[in-house]
């Protein structure tokens, strides 16, 4: 189907008003699976055990019922006291879990803190002293605090287990375990994890009471045959270039991603101009076109289609050579999603993005971060645009390599909004004081998905299994052109 009316929407929730505005400002139209599923159930108090990997949209998942809830029943925290604590594995992905949080919660002044290792202790017990609303910790400084004094769990209603499988690959699980029998028998858990072995799915069964299941379903295709390009171009050379490039390329079948109705038009009348015949299906098209459009695809007909991700859920078709990204999707599994629409059946297949501006510049190392590869650039962007070019990110190896600070800073328009991820409540980059984040990462970087128009909602992300995780190392043929 192809109805965004189909799909649940951020209002079905109900969720508070500061919440619903700040999302409206993060530019989040349509919740992700995980989001469907997670945010119902998790509103009426319930534990949530989840299945679903990092770039599957999880962070809100846990953090919007959780604000949502803190709103209902805003009581002062006492000193050295949280109500929320999450969890997680990693310094880097503690600070992007409380920017999240910062970032949902603009609206609402809400309290929140830091607790990592590897930088002094003295900050952060300060910055719990008075009692705060969200405390996001790494397991091993948690306790540290806690043993110090500095901190105290009698008043955890909200705990979060993120990535609970890698904490135990990290050997916090004493940790953790220590953590929680310090902790109220009467709070919510939503414990979240890629993977679900038998010793994370105990670590579970130990923690939560009656919890909802909930997951994500595995994306499907393996992309190892297929050649992965990123292609750096001005934003307004994107048309040229795709019609050249379908030109020129040994295209069998193209299928090219806008994330727009209207970019899809748009696209599609470009082509026109270069003599390319190609037709568009999305959002605002009538199933019949849709269909036809379709079948001519099929065919060989029409060699070049242009959809949105929702118009291309039910796109079945072998034999596409090409899967071009002429907008980069803000969702890092729908890149995943895309590109396994090529190679299909055996056959060997090429992604090709073109990416422009600082935007897409952070959508291409979320999706890095996902597939777990740098990916070479070509570089066709003309010279005075090239200020802005930060080199692949290195996250070969890394099973969720951390989105640095500096990196990010790098990709940062002048004068653009921070991301989401790291854009204080309250805007123009600087901390309120209510906001008592612990780190000093001021950096600016990712403005929100707004400068390419409206998207047509979000596509049916997929899950990764930590064991299926489809092979995108590059082959041979992967290298710079
Ligand atoms: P996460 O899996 O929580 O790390 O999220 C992955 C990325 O998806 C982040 O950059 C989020 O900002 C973004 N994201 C999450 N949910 C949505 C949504 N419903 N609409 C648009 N972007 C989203």
């Amino acid at each position: 189907m192809e109805s965004t009316q189909l799909l649940t929407s951020f209002q079905d929730f109900g969720l508070a008003d500061p919440i619903s505005r700040a999302l409206k400002e993060e530019n989040y139209l349509t919740p992700t699976p995980i989001q469907v599923q997670t945010i119902p159930i998790a509103l009426t108090g319930r534990d949530v055990v989840g299945i679903a990997q990092t770039g599957t949209g999880k962070t809100a998942a846990f953090a919007l019922p959780i604000l949502h809830r803190i709103l209902e029943n805003r009581i002062k925290p006492q000193p050295k006291a949280c109500r929320v604590l999450v969890l997680s594995p990693t310094r880097e992905l503690s600070g992007q879990i409380l920017d999240s949080f910062n970032a949902y919660g603009r609206h609402m002044r809400l309290t929140s803190a830091l607790a990592i290792g590897g930088v002094p202790m003295g900050r952060q017990v300060r910055s719990i002293m008075p009692g705060v609303e969200v405390l996001v910790a790494t397991p091993g400084r948690l306790l540290d605090l806690v043993q110090s004094n500095g901190l105290k769990l009698g008043q955890v209603e909200f705990l979060v287990l993120d990535e609970a499988d890698r904490m135990l690959d990290m050997g916090f699980i004493n940790d953790i375990r220590k953590v929680v029998a310090k902790l109220p028998i009467k709070r919510q858990t939503l414990f979240f994890s890629a993977t679900m072995p038998k010793d994370i799915a105990e670590l579970a069964e130990a923690m939560l009471r009656d919890p909802a299941r909930v997951a994500v379903t595995p994306v499907a295709s393996t992309v190892e045959r297929i050649t992965q390009r990123i292609i750096q171009v001005d934003h307004s050379n994107k048309p040229t270039f795709l019609a050249n490039l379908l030109k020129s390329e040994t295209v069998n079948r193209a299928l090219v991603f806008t994330r727009t109705k209207h970019g899809a038009d748009k696209v599609v009348k470009s082509l026109a101009r270069a003599g390319i015949s190609a037709d568009a299906i999305h959002g605002n098209k009538s199933q019949n076109h849709r269909e036809r459009v379709l079948a001519a695809f099929r065919t060989g007909e029409i060699r070049t289609l242009v959809a949105t991700d929702i118009a291309a859920r039910g796109i079945d078709v072998d034999g596409i050579s090409h899967v071009v990204n002429f907008d980069l999707p803000n969702i890092p599994e729908t890149y995943v999603h895309r590109i396994g629409r090529t190679a299909r059946a055996g056959a060997e297949g090429v992604a090709i993005s073109l990416i422009a501006g600082a935007e897409e510049m952070g959508y291409l190392r979320d999706i890095e971060k996902l597939i777990r590869i740098a990916l070479p650039r070509e570089d066709h962007r003309t010279p005075g645009h090239r200020e802005a070019a930060p080199p692949p990110a290195q996250h070969r190896g890394a099973r969720s390599g951390p989105r640095t600070h500096a990196s990010r800073s790098n990709e940062a328009a002048p004068g653009s909004k921070g991301p989401r991820r790291n854009r204080r409540p309250g805007g123009n980059g600087g901390a309120p004081q209510t906001n008592r984040h612990e780190t000093s990462r001021q950096e600016p970087s990712r403005p929100p998905a707004q400068a390419t128009g409206k998207p047509e909602g979000m596509q049916g992300v997929a899950f990764l299994h930590r064991e299926s995780r489809p092979n995108t190392r590059p082959n041979r043929t992967q290298r710079p052109r």
